[in-house]
């Protein structure tokens, strides 16, 4: 009876009480709302949206429908970043051992594949033996360790989210700020976090392609973090073409590895050093960006981030050899090279048809229970803007059989456009939004505050 009140008010442009949003996520958590009347409720709030103070409230209120990470024994900082996705995204799995060594407890909780953009989860299962489901005491007794531990959502955080995300995913309900944002926050807040920096893509290959609307997400994400002393900085970063070259489980594993002894790809390592820096200048450990960077650069170079992730990995079960021979991983059974239709400027390398072609190379999923193959993928070795031959590699795919190779060739022909004028790419980092405002991005960590967003690259 109380849903269907609920779900008149919200379908009526009414809002609900914070006790009513609490009721609401027990009954629906517990099984006492079934599926066909949350799905109404859903589509009810996606259509006529939530005020700051519902989405505030529907945070609340999914946090508290589980447990909590306690880390409050700990006297290092204790801060997690997350992502809202993209192709070629394996940052978390450089940033969250790098950041460790480096002081900063890293309770990472991460997600698996969907769609068009990968999962860290599927990502790190690739390495032999490494088990991603771990309960809340073990994955507190391995921070307490190293510092660091890459899981799983367990079903014991927010379990009105897990069940009401599944639901949205299967009723297009997902695009909406304040279901993402309460979503998200609900997660990240469990973790008992002193701090959490926010990757937020824009561009064709991005959840929220519009620059606008990442921000307006930023914004709402900042302001969650807040209400809970959770400080929260978002950056606004490039989801235009895929990010490194590796796009595809056990290959981006080995390029995170390969970022951790120093040999990534440029922008993967721009893109982990920015988030990095905030997350180092959050908790106290560094004075400046500057300084956090440098000290990111010599854990690198001295070997003990990798190291930390081979740490890291043993504890999780996983064979950490991989760090020193990524052959470990699974290998595709057939692999080609794809060289350029003609001459010209590579001028697009368009992220979502790349996340679809893994996907139909059986390395993606359509639905959550679908199993993926690990080995598949694209390495994609030319960039936005580089002029290229006819006949000159640009790519080489990896695949199960000649059928997948075909796929990944006619996947590649659609995704990479040679031309005679390449777009602008965006740039990797764009803005960051804090408290105090949205600022135009820059290493040092300000910039004056950005008047008209929508205006701006
Ligand atoms: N990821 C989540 O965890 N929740 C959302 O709503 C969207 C992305």
């Amino acid at each position: 009876m109380l849903a269907q009140r609920l779900i008149e008010r919200k379908r009526d442009g009414g809002r609900l009480e914070p006790g009513e949003w609490r009721a609401l996520a027990l009954a629906y958590a517990s099984g006492h709302v079934p599926d066909y009347q949350m799905a109404a409720f859903l589509m009810a709030a996606f259509c006529r949206g939530l005020d700051r103070g519902e989405t505030a409230a529907l945070t609340e209120a999914m946090l508290g429908s589980g447990s909590r990470l306690d880390l409050s024994h700990l006297t290092i900082p204790r801060i997690d970043k997350h992502s809202t996705g993209g192709v070629g995204d394996k940052v978390s799995i450089v940033l969250a051992p790098l950041i460790a060594c480096l002081g900063i407890a890293v309770p990472m909780m991460s997600g698996r594949s969907l769609g068009h953009t990968g999962g860290t989860l599927d990502k790190l299962e690739t390495i032999p033996g490494f088990r991603t489901a771990m309960s809340l005491a073990e994955a507190r007794l391995q921070i307490d360790r190293l510092g660091c531990v890459l899981i799983g959502q367990s079903s014991e955080i927010a379990p009105a989210d897990r069940k009401m995300y599944a639901l949205r995913d299967a009723t297009a309900t997902v695009e909406s700020i304040p279901l993402i944002a309460s979503s998200i926050m609900s997660k990240k807040l469990a973790e008992g976090l002193t701090g959490l920096v926010l990757d937020i893509k824009r561009g064709s290959g991005a959840f929220l392609p519009e620059l606008a609307r990442g921000i307006e997400l930023a914004e709402l994400m900042v302001q969650l973090g807040a209400d809970h002393d959770c400080p929260t900085v978002a950056l606004i970063t490039a989801m235009d073409r895929p990010l490194g070259r590796a796009v595809g489980n056990s290959l981006e594993v080995e390029e995170a590895i390969l970022t951790l002894k120093g040999e990534g790809p440029a922008d993967l390592l721009e893109v982990t050093y920015a988030l990095g820096a905030e997350m180092l200048v959050l908790g106290g450990i560094a004075a400046s960006h500057d300084a956090a960077r440098r000290s990111m650069e010599h854990a690198i170079s001295s070997g003990k981030a990798a190291d930390r992730f081979a740490e890291v990995i043993e504890a999780q079960g996983g064979n950490p050899g991989v760090v020193e021979d990524p052959a470990v991983l699974p290998q595709a059974d057939a692999c080609e090279l794809f060289a350029a239709p003609r001459r010209g400027l590579v001028a697009r390398i368009e992220p979502r048809a790349i996340g679809r072609g893994l996907t139909a190379l059986g390395g993606g999923r359509t639905q959550v229970d679908d199993v993926i193959e690990p080995s598949v993928g694209f390495v994609i070795t030319a960039r936005v803007g580089d002029w290229v031959e006819a006949g000159e590699p640009l790519a080489t795919i990896f695949a199960r059989d000649a059928r997948g190779v075909e796929s990944g060739r006619a996947t590649l022909r659609g995704a990479i456009t040679i031309g005679d004028e390449a777009d602008l790419p965006l740039p990797l980092v764009s803005h960051r939004v804090t408290a105090a405002g949205v600022r135009p991005y820059s290493a040092a960590g300000s910039g004056p505050e950005v008047g008209d967003v929508a205006t701006d690259r």
